[in-house]
């Protein structure tokens, strides 16, 4: 249950931004959660959709939406010294087709912003 951890992770992150933001997350209803997930991450957006469900039965995110957006896959090829998104997960620079590159977006997940009724 990978993406089921990380929607844990995800309600703990945006608690923790709203006790800083507000003082407190008890009370309180989250509308809408926006998160950005790099296209050559592990994790699979219809999972996420699917443990969100789960997850927020019974908690300030009962009625909250999940909204994904995809980071295309960015990679700097050390060759020409470029950044590219190279349509596929391929290691290969699309500009000089080079291969020493090395991924500098389209990896990872993050919170992008959250709102709240
Ligand atoms: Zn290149």
């Amino acid at each position: 249950m990978h993406e089921l951890s990380i929607i844990r992770n995800i309600f703990s992150i945006v608690e923790q931004k709203m006790d800083n933001l507000y003082g407190g997350h008890l009370g309180k209803r989250v509308a809408r959660v926006n998160l950005m997930i790099g296209a050559f991450s592990t994790v699979i957006p219809e999972c996420m959709h699917f443990n969100f469900e789960v997850a927020r039965r019974g908690t300030i995110f009962s009625d909250a939406e999940l909204v994904i957006k995809i980071i295309p896959l960015e990679i700097y090829c050390k060759e020409c010294k470029k950044n590219s998104e190279p349509a596929e997960p391929v290691f290969v620079c699309p500009i000089c087709d080079g291969n020493d590159v090395e991924i500098i977006k389209g990896r990872d997940l993050r919170v992008e912003s959250f709102e709240i009724d």
